[in-house]
Parts: C-alpha cells; sequence; structure tokens
C-alpha cells in the first residue's frame, strides 16, 4: 500500500500544482504515492452550494460550516480508514520534520483546508481532526499549507528521493542546520571553495561539516541546541 493524500478544499484545480513537479511528480507516476482533491463544495444541500456562514457570537468573515464538511470527511474517509485526519490551522501543532518522517510511514492522511475564518469547532472535534500549523503566520487558506505540508512528507517517503543518505545530512535531521554546500567552478567571483572540501579526507571534511553546522544553527536558531548542561 502506498502513500494516499485526499485534500478537501474549495480551489482542488491548484493541486498537484508543486506537488506534480520534478522528484514528487515522478513518485507519484511510479504509485509511490497518491493525491486526489475533492471540491468540498459538491457537498452542499442548497441549490447555491452553500459552504459557510457567519460566525455564532458575531465577528468579521464567515466560517465553514459543520454539516457540510463532516459529509465531506465521511465520504473521503469511510470508517475503518486508518489514515490520520488534518486540518490545517495557525492553531495546530507546529509542522517538523519528524512530523513529516511519522507521516510518510503511515497509510496516508486527510487533509482539510480552511477558508475564511477557519471551521466550526464542532467538527474539529467530532471528526477527531488534527490540526497542523506551517508557521507563526496567517495565510488566507489551507491549500498552501496543505502542500508545504505533503511536499516534505512525500519527498521522505522511501524510494521517492533516492538514496537514504542524500537525507541524512539535511537541515534538522541530526538537530542541526545543514552546513555550507559548494560546486564548481572551484573559483567563483574570486573566491575559492574552501580547500578541506576538494583534500579528498573525508574524516576531516566530516568535522569541518560538523563544525559549521554547530556554529550555523549556534548563530541562526539556538533553540534548536539541547539545553546546555549546568
Ligand atoms: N481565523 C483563523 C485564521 C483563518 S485563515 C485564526 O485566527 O486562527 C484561513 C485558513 O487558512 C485556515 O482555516 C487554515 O486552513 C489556513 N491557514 C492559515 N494560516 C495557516 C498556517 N499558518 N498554517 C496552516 N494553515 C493555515
Amino acid at each position: 500500500m502506498s502513500f494516499s493524500a485526499s485534500v478537501i478544499t474549495l480551489f482542488p484545480e491548484l493541486f498537484p500544482g508543486p506537488l506534480g513537479a520534478s522528484v514528487l511528480g515522478r513518485g507519484m507516476a511510479e504509485k509511490l504515492w497518491s493525491l486526489e482533491a475533492i471540491q468540498l463544495r459538491d457537498f452542499a444541500q442548497d441549490r447555491h452550494r452553500t459552504v459557510d456562514d457567519t460566525p455564532s457570537g458575531g465577528g468579521a468573515g464567515m466560517v465553514l460550516k459543520p454539516d457540510i464538511l463532516a459529509s465531506a470527511i465521511d465520504a473521503v474517509s469511510p470508517p475503518g480508514d486508518q489514515r490520520p485526519r488534518i486540518l490545517m490551522s495557525p492553531r495546530g501543532q507546529p509542522l517538523t520534520q519528524k512530523k513529516a518522517r511519522e507521516l510518510a510511514l503511515g497509510p496516508g492522511a486527510v487533509i482539510i483546508c480552511g477558508r475564511f475564518e477557519g471551521v466550526d469547532q464542532r467538527v474539529i472535534d467530532g471528526r477527531q481532526l488534527e490540526e497542523i500549523s506551517i508557521g507563526d503566520y496567517v495565510l488566507a487558506g489551507g491549500e498552501v499549507a496543505a502542500m508545504v505540508l505533503l511536499e516534505a512528507v512525500v519527498r521522505v517517503i522511501p524510494g521517492v528521493l533516492g538514496g537514504a543518505e542524500s537525507h541524512a545530512d539535511e537541515s534538522f535531521e541530526n538537530g542541526l542546520l545543514e552546513y555550507p554546500q559548494y560546486t564548481r567552478p572551484q573559483v567563483f567571483e574570486g573566491v575559492e571553495i574552501p580547500p578541506i572540501l576538494v583534500s579528498g579526507d573525508h574524516r576531516r571534511i566530516a568535522k569541518w561539516r560538523l563544525e559549521q553546522s554547530l556554529a550555523l544553527t549556534t548563530s541562526r536558531r539556538p533553540d534548536l541546541l539541547p539545553p546546555a548542561k549546568s
């Protein structure tokens, strides 16, 4: 069974978008993963195909109706579907590389893209939606967030990106930011590739890279480092 993603959205035409390009697109063609985008509006009950209504208690904007969203979720993910149900939401747990890896090893995901002011709390609770955020800022809708989540997940599905070693050194994989990368030409605008990288001494190269990773992480993201022992 390969990883199966179902995305519930008011804008299914945005998919696969970037998820269909490059290695992810190839992985899809090779059936390492699959994607369906479901139009939420198809589950509306009235002639105007209404999916939202005004917020109870007042305030700006509109809220996605729980009945319509629940019907869509139930149709896409019937009882017995083992896939986690995820709501893209700025209130959610932050997306991490660890989370992406966990999801990549599972059967897939049902992903709900919010719009407007968000979704009725009763469908979040009633359908046990796990809220995930891609960062501390507010987007206009969950579609780009869903693509970010899926891109991070799909590229770590075994087979999608080639050798496992292509992940091992990456930012976050070892708890650190990645060291600087270089490639030819040997001299660019008068600047040489650090000589150690062309020395052929793999032990010293590994040590240099680790030092660089530590220095970068210390200056840019000290929050990633383990707390100093007192
Ligand atoms: N009123 C909401 C924001 C709604 S933004 C609040 O203050 O929490 C509209 C939709 O965009 C959300 O329902 C969500 O699906 C998506 N979205 C916005 N920012 C996001 C983020 N940082 N991460 C994931 N999804 C986000």
